[in-house]
């Protein structure tokens, strides 16, 4: 049986930039607090928890006194920086740099959409901390629409200005587009003059689906490898799935059942964006020796 990993898989360059610069604080400091997991995927969180990474939440931080606290790659509303003020907590803020000027322009086209009585909707998981980021630049006004089914929430006789998380699917996004135009077309509406689609999708995420399906066909069984709380993982799984029905959804090697590999010939092992890459070996490892 041959076992191949997706090298294409694994942690995009924001979450490595966080976690490596997590790794460097902490060779020179016994602890650092950072706001949240720093990466959807409990494996590397305990490797870093065993360095002295300790996560707090939000309630947590609000008794944090001058103390240093990491930022994450997927970014915090202005209230976060305020308190980090108050609280005299030095911040080592690793946004990723794609989320940042995310936040940016949501911040520009909210003030835009305000003058002229429109609405900001975000294409995105409630509660996410992206999405909290994202929406804390527009005073929590935006409207955060998990799938094209809560169209019908938004006031389509307003300008609508439409951005989507960055790890959020095209195809939702984009159902999400085509059912405003409709609306608005139906109410006699030019979508053309009321209707501003900016499609904010991380490239690195939207580039891996035809990745994802290639290697997905190309092999008889795919073991995917995340946290499960990943929305990123979620997604690409069921990109997975769709392309073999033999796609299985692990986050460590004592998920694995072994009659997955019965009269199999080819396994491909492949990840989230959040998966380290030390994990998808060391589960091909596990497979090789205890499967052939
Ligand atoms: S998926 Fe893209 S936007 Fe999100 S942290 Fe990685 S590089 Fe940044």
């Amino acid at each position: 049986m041959k076992i191949s990993i997706d090298y294409k898989s694994g942690f995009c360059f924001g979450v490595t930039a966080a976690i490596e610069a997590a790794e460097e604080e902490l060779r020179v400091n016994e602890v650092l607090y950072c706001l949240g997991d720093l990466v959807h995927n409990s494996v590397e969180m305990n490797r870093l928890a065993d360095m002295g990474l300790k996560v707090i939440s939000y309630e947590e931080m609000k008794e944090l006194k001058n103390e240093k606290i990491l930022i994450r790659a997927h970014g915090e509303p202005p209230s976060t920086y305020e308190l980090a003020q108050k609280n005299n907590l030095e911040v080592l803020d690793f946004t990723c740099p794609v989320v940042l000027k995310l936040q940016q322009r949501v911040h520009t086209a909210w003030l835009e959409a305000e003058k002229i009585g429109g609405q900001l909707v975000i294409y995105g998981k409630p509660g996410h901390a992206e999405v909290i980021g994202l929406n804390g630049q527009t005073k929590n006004k935006a409207l955060v629409l998990s799938s094209s089914e809560d169209v019908h929430l938004i006031d389509c006789k307003k300008p609508i200005v439409l951005f989507s998380q960055t790890t959020k699917d095209e195809k939702g996004f984009y159902e999400i587009a085509d059912k405003l135009k409709n609306y608005m077309n139906d109410e006699g509406l030019n979508p053309d003059e009321n209707l501003k689609v900016h499609n904010s999708i991380c490239k690195l995420v939207s580039e891996r689906v035809p990745q994802l399906q290639q290697f997905a066909a190309e092999h008889d069984v795919i073991i995917f490898v995340s946290g499960k709380k990943s929305s990123n993982g979620n997604y690409l799984y069921s990109i997975c799935k769709e392309v073999n029905d033999n796609s299985f959804f692990i986050s460590s090697n004592q998920e694995i059942d072994f009659q997955w590999f019965n009269n199999v010939n080819s396994v491909g092992i492949c990840g989230a964006t959040s998966t380290p890459m030390w994990l998808m070996k060391e589960i091909a490892d596990f497979i090789e020796k205890s499967a052939n």
